[in-house]
């Protein structure tokens, strides 16, 4: 499932690849096939992306607003395309590579004021240089909902994701059933700070590790192995990697939850 990282990757590979061009843009799935009509042979300024959110801007004011959602995804690469297949729902193709899009929640074209109404509902984007940790705050500060509830909340922190969800509230020391109006101030700038250091090193990466080096059973290891890059995320049942306790899994806001129950008590 992607979080923001994600999304700012593919925003930064498209700009380098296809910004300043003019594209060709189709839909052989049939879905997008009016947008795409009225923008084939546009040029795309560039690409941004806001929280999960993507925007490519074309020229003439004209926005492609996409969500690629759980099943979404992007197949980027060098050369012409290959014959469609499958449910290609969007297809650009520039002067040196082209990228494929299926199976998103979201694909529209949309206008700058579009934008705007999306980009005004999302929080604070970590991984975005003008986010506000304040704007999540202010609707964490007096909600009722739990932690767990309110870190895959996208008008708290615009980008995260089940993963980042578990790790950072473990790494905070923080119960997931904790509610939101007894969380204080500065734990709040902690766990904002820590989404930012983990989500920043994810957007370098490509790969989510949340784990200190002397955490991990492989300390030394150069490429650190999927069961050693999480604290609490599938780890059910198993030791946790500070205390020993059994790590706990549950079902909180429609998805899997991750915690320690000694660690995160309160
Ligand atoms: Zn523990």
């Amino acid at each position: 499932v992607p979080e923001g990282h994600t999304a700012h990757r593919i925003a930064r590979e498209h700009t380098r690849r296809f910004g300043g061009s003019n594209l060709a843009v189709s839909s052989p799935q049939g879905r997008f096939t009016d947008a795409a009509l009225r923008l084939d042979g546009a040029r795309l300024d560039r690409v941004e992306a806001y929280g999960k959110h993507l925007f490519y801007r074309f020229s003439g004011d004209r926005i492609v607003h996409v969500h690629l959602g759980i099943f979404g995804k992007f197949t980027t690469a060098d050369g012409a395309p290959p014959p469609p297949i499958g449910e290609l729902r969007m297809r650009l193709v520039g002067p040196t590579s082209y990228a494929d899009l299926r199976g998103p929640t979201a694909c529209e074209l949309i206008t700058p004021d579009e934008a705007a109404a999306v980009i005004a509902r999302l929080g604070p984007d970590p991984l975005r240089k003008d986010a506000d940790p304040d704007r999540g705050w202010a609707r964490l500060a007096k909600s009722r909902l739990e932690m767990g509830a309110l870190m895959l909340d996208q008008r708290v922190v615009a980008g995260s994701g089940n993963i980042f969800r578990a790790e950072v509230l473990y790494r905070a020391g923080v119960s997931p059933f904790r509610v939101g109006r007894a969380v204080d101030h500065p734990t709040w700038l902690g766990i904002w700070t820590d989404f930012r250091l983990l989500m920043r090193a994810a957007f370098r990466s490509g790969r989510i590790i949340t784990t200190e080096a002397a955490d991990r059973e492989r300390p030394k290891a150069r490429t650190v192995p999927i069961d050693d890059a999480h604290y609490v995320y599938r780890r059910t049942g198993m030791p946790c990697r500070r205390c020993g306790s059994e790590i706990k899994t549950t079902v909180q806001a429609a998805r899997n939850l991750f915690w320690c129950p000694t660690c995160q008590a309160v």
